[in-house]
């Protein structure tokens, strides 16, 4: 099949979310390699290729990948070996090609932590549609676990303890973003200063509500967005969020 040529085709943009994506294809036959190798560079994607096992688990390492399709069938070590490699370094989505008479190597692939496979004989297109699939998800995931306030402004990464304001990495310390992750979690709510020290240093502390006062004074510092208050202080009672959660 022949394959428009790449000047001016204005369809090479990374797909929104997922940043650039790399897609590693470990596969031994040179035309099946080749053949994906097109449509996924023509899906916007960043390719590396090999036809080994060994060097397969190389690039695992050394290179900046996101996912890797992965043949099973490899003429140095059997391809398990790989997705073991890939599982144990984890941050890897792996799409599994298995010939039609290896069943149980499927099995044994989804057992071992592939996040899908095709079987072969299979259409070039059908793959790229799996491993755009594979990146939705995860960026979906991504999206889960990073909220978002005031149109994108502020963002919350509850698993990486960051906070970003206008793109901007606010560097707060660990009793700042125990208040923020706490008013954030749920926005418009009020929260007594007695919460708060609850949150950051746990019950035993409880005599030290008004360094809270001090903890947010710092954290309003570092926010001030222009023209906005992000930390409301509501007389008599504490503190409550701002700004609205995006969707
Ligand atoms: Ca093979």
């Amino acid at each position: 099949m022949e394959i428009p040529a790449r000047g001016g085709d204005l369809h090479h943009e990374p797909r929104e979310n997922a940043g650039v994506t790399t897609v590693l294809v470990v596969e031994d036959e040179r035309d099946i390699r080749d053949v994906l190798r097109r449509y996924l560079e023509r899906a916007g994607l960043n390719v590396v290729t090999t036809g080994t096992g060994a060097e397969a688990i190389q690039l695992l390492t050394s290179a900046d990948l996101n996912v890797v399709i992965l043949d099973l069938g490899l003429p140095d070590i059997d391809g398990l070996e790989v997705l073991r490699e890939a599982r144990r370094l984890g941050g890897l989505r792996v799409l599994v090609l298995t010939a039609r008479s290896q069943v149980d190597d499927r099995i044994v692939g989804l057992e071992a932590g592939a996040d899908d496979y095709v079987t072969k004989p299979f259409s070039p297109r059908e793959v790229v549609l799996r491993v755009q699939a594979i990146i939705d998800r995860t960026a979906t995931a991504e999206r889960d676990r990073e909220h978002s306030f005031g149109t994108g402004r502020l963002r919350i990464d509850d698993e990486r303890h960051e906070a970003t304001l206008d793109g901007r990495l606010l560097e707060l310390t660990p009793s700042e973003w125990g208040i923020l992750s706490a008013l954030t979690g749920h926005p418009g709510r009020v929260y007594s200063r007695y919460e708060l020290v609850n949150r950051v240093r746990g019950y035993e502390f409880s005599g030290y509500e008004r360094s809270i006062d001090s903890h947010v004074k710092n954290l309003r510092h570092k926010l001030h967005p222009e023209g906005s208050t992000i930390i409301e202080t509501v007389t008599g009672v504490g503190y409550r969020f701002g700004w609205s959660r995006d969707d």
